[in-house]
């Protein structure tokens, strides 16, 4: 299968710089996956699960909270504001945040900032537990 080259990096630095038959993860308008050839793009990222084929069909699974995607003349950047790789996602992290935000939240008396920040806090747990399956 036809490959194409991308880069994806975090504020922190470069995560992957390679060749990729396909890089799928979620935009602010849903999920979207890119294969060589697609046409000059560029899209705002949602949070959710993300991964990457390689070209020996090698899926790797990785947590995209946030960030920026596009593709030019044939080459995607992907630039995210968290990248993590299902492995090095510590899972019983996640379900201690998991729990946190929803026991805050339950409580019910969070002013509407305290509310979005404790329900960011559970959409990046949820989206870290489902990556890690
Ligand atoms: P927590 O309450 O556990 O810190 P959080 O969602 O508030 O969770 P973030 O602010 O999204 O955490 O992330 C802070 C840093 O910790 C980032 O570098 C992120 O990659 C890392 N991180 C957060 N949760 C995990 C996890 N479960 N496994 C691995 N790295 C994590």
């Amino acid at each position: 299968m036809a490959t194409f080259p991308i880069r994806i990096g975090t504020p922190d630095g470069l995560l992957f710089e390679g060749e990729v038959e396909r890089v799928k993860c979620r935009g602010i308008t849903g999920d979207l996956a890119i294969l060589a050839g697609h046409t000059n793009y560029c899209t705002a990222l949602g949070m959710g699960e993300a991964y990457i084929v390689l070209p020996d069909g090698t899926r790797r699974t990785a947590a995209c909270i946030g960030g920026m995607l596009s593709v030019m003349d044939g080459s995607c950047h992907l630039l995210a504001t968290t990248w993590e790789w299902a492995e090095d996602i510590d899972a019983e992290r996640a379900q201690r945040a998991k729990e946190r935000a929803e026991q805050k939240i339950a409580q019910g008396n969070l002013d509407d900032k305290e509310l979005r920040i404790a329900e960011a806090k559970l959409g990046r747990a949820l989206v870290r537990l489902s990556v890690k399956g």
